[in-house]
Order: C-alpha cells, then sequence, then structure tokens
C-alpha cells in the first residue's frame, strides 16, 4: 500500500528573508510586500518554484526581502529579465515589480511591449508619485499643477494613466491595489498570479518621505468634511471587468471601454479588477511554433548540442 506524503502547507513565515529591511518607517512598501507574501502563502507556492525580479527604486528591494528567487535588475528592465526567466522556465511562477518611475518611465518601451506579448507573469508598481530612491522628484504619475514637499515647483507636465495605457498595450489582467490594504492587495495580487496571461497590478503606495500629497490621512479622506475614503472597491460596486466569452470581440472591447472609464475616476479612486480576458499567451504561441516547447520548458532542452548542419547548409 502506498502512502501519499502529505502536501506541506506554507504559511506567511516561510516567505520572509532575514535580510535587514532598510524602508524608510512606514513607507507603503511595506504593505505590498505583506501582500505579496499573504498572496504566495494563499495560492500555497513553494518558494523553490518563485521568482521575484526588481527594477531600481526604493521597490527594487523588494525581492531582497522575499524568500524566494530573486533578481534586482536595471533600471527600467525588469520586464525582459522577468521575459526572459519565464520563457525559459515555465515551470516557475514570475513576479516582476518595480516604481511608476521605474516601470512608467525609462521603462515605458517594455511595459507596452510585454503588455501586447501576453507573457504569462504578474507585474506589480510601487506607485507613489515620485522617485524615492533619488529624493522624490516628480515621476510620470504625478498630474500637472501638483507640488510634493520634496519639489522646488509644480509640475508643468501632466501625470500618465496607467491603467489606460495597460488596456491599450493589451494587458490581459488589470488591477489596482492600495498598499496599506494589504488583505486586499493580496487577493489582487493572488488573482493575478492565477491569471494566464500578463498581468498589471498598479499599487497606489504612499512614500511618506518624499510624497506629502498622497498620504494615509489623505486616502482616509481625513480632511474632507464627510471623512469618507478616497477609495472604494470595484467588487463591492457590482462592476464586473472579466470577458466572459474571448471570443466575443464587441464584449471585449466594451469591457476595455468600461475598464478606461473607471480610470479616470478620480475621487474616490477605484481599487480591484479592471479588466481581466483568458487569451492565448505567448507561450502558446511559442509551443505552437516549437512542438518541443509542450513537452519539455526550454531549461530542460540540451540546445547547445543540437545538429545544426541541415539549417547552414539550408542557408549556404
Ligand atoms: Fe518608502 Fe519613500 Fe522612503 Fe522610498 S523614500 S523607502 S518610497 S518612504
Ligand atoms: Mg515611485
Amino acid at each position: 500500500m502506498s502512502v501519499e506524503a502529505p502536501v506541506k502547507k506554507f504559511a506567511i513565515k516561510d516567505y520572509k528573508s532575514d535580510l535587514h529591511n532598510d524602508w524608510c518607517p512606514g513607507c507603503g512598501d511595506f504593505g505590498i510586500l505583506t501582500g505579496i507574501q499573504m498572496a504566495l502563502a494563499q495560492l500555497n507556492l513553494d518558494p523553490d518554484k518563485v521568482a521575484v525580479f526588481s527594477g531600481i527604486g526604493c521597490s527594487g528591494k523588494t525581492p531582497h526581502y522575499i524568500k524566494a528567487y530573486g533578481f534586482h535588475t536595471l533600471h527600467g528592465r525588469v520586464l525582459p529579465v522577468a521575459t526572459g526567466a519565464r520563457l525559459v522556465n515555465s515551470d516557475v511562477t514570475v513576479i516582476a515589480l518595480g516604481g511608476d518611475g521605474d516601470g512608467y518611465g525609462i521603462g515605458a518601451g517594455y511595459f507596452v511591449n510585454s503588455g501586447r506579448r501576453n507573457v504569462d507573469m504578474a507585474y506589480l508598481v510601487h506607485n507613489n508619485s515620485v522617485y524615492g530612491l533619488t529624493k522624490g522628484q516628480a515621476s510620470p504619475t504625478l498630474s500637472k499643477g501638483k507640488k510634493t514637499k520634496s519639489m522646488p515647483e509644480q509640475a508643468i507636465q501632466d501625470g500618465i494613466n496607467p491603467i489606460a495605457m495597460a488596456v491599450a498595450a493589451g494587458y490581459t489582467f488589470i488591477a489596482r491595489g492600495y498598499a496599506l490594504e494589504p488583505k486586499h492587495l493580496a487577493g489582487i495580487i493572488a488573482k493575478s498570479i492565477e491569471h494566464k496571461g500578463a498581468a498589471l497590478v498598479d499599487v497606489l503606495q504612499t512614500c511618506p518621505t518624499y510624497n506629502d500629497l498622497y498620504t494615509k490621512e489623505w486616502y482616509e479622506g481625513a480632511d474632507l468634511p464627510e471623512k469618507r475614503s478616497r477609495l472604494y472597491k470595484l467588487d463591492e460596486t457590482g462592476f464586473d471587468g472579466v470577458v466572459h466569452d474571448v471570443t466575443d470581440e464587441q464584449e471585449i472591447v466594451a469591457k476595455k471601454a468600461a475598464a478606461v472609464v473607471k480610470s479616470y475616476e478620480k475621487e474616490p479612486i477605484p481599487i480591484g479588477i479592471y479588466y481581466q480576458a483568458e487569451l492565448p499567451t505567448y507561450e502558446d504561441a511559442l509551443r505552437q511554433r516549437i512542438p518541443s516547447l509542450a513537452e519539455k520548458a526550454l531549461i530542460d532542452i540540451d540546445v547547445f548540442h543540437r545538429d545544426t548542419e541541415a539549417l547552414l547548409e539550408a542557408m549556404r
């Protein structure tokens, strides 16, 4: 009689590294880190099967604090590195993350092209409207006319709308979370990981050191006479961003249009899933073109000892 070994149940502590964390006290990045660790525990993912990639910025330190494989890459370059890792080893859950300056500024070209490519991975953006690591300059998400305490003058260029950009680029899962609601954020992150395709989670993140506009109190609406939150949850309003019939182009267009309209709501700001559609991924297309990839991951294929004579002959 064979006895099956019990499935190991991972807990949040299994994803915590013992490295010293040097984020400023009260930074919203702590909430995002907790949200990621809670999501990994919810999905019971083996830390040995998770790889977390980051760009440069305060958010770039996140992989150091997660017990899983990690790679702190270059400014704006997290998506191509994460894409390469995912395509080489499809057995690993790939999470890419970075800041708003990193991803929507220098990394904007990769941001757009990763959407249309639809590689199966989750991309989390710590969106605090400033370049925190370099002393709080205005980032691409700060609106025209705004001035944080780290800026000598108001911004004279407008901010971008990352949700609308993600819709246009072709991301198949688009959501927004809030760093100081890690439980709600964890649910969104778990869904972004479970989604088969390119997922963007734009996370509104407080930076108490440099951004005195979008603070915890501002999000709570402490300055408003009615003291109501400046955030609301899409799923509590009956909003349904999920495409139920992906063969119906009209439904896809209608759901994308609804997501863009929601993305322009300012006060209160919607959080939750704006749009989701299960469409063929880049990996699906690769497996069709190269059938051996359907049998094993590229990392398990001996690409160095192939007989290339016939190919070279054909090119002569
Ligand atoms: Fe967080 Fe801002 Fe400090 Fe960076 S500078 S660690 S984003 S509070
Ligand atoms: Mg930033």
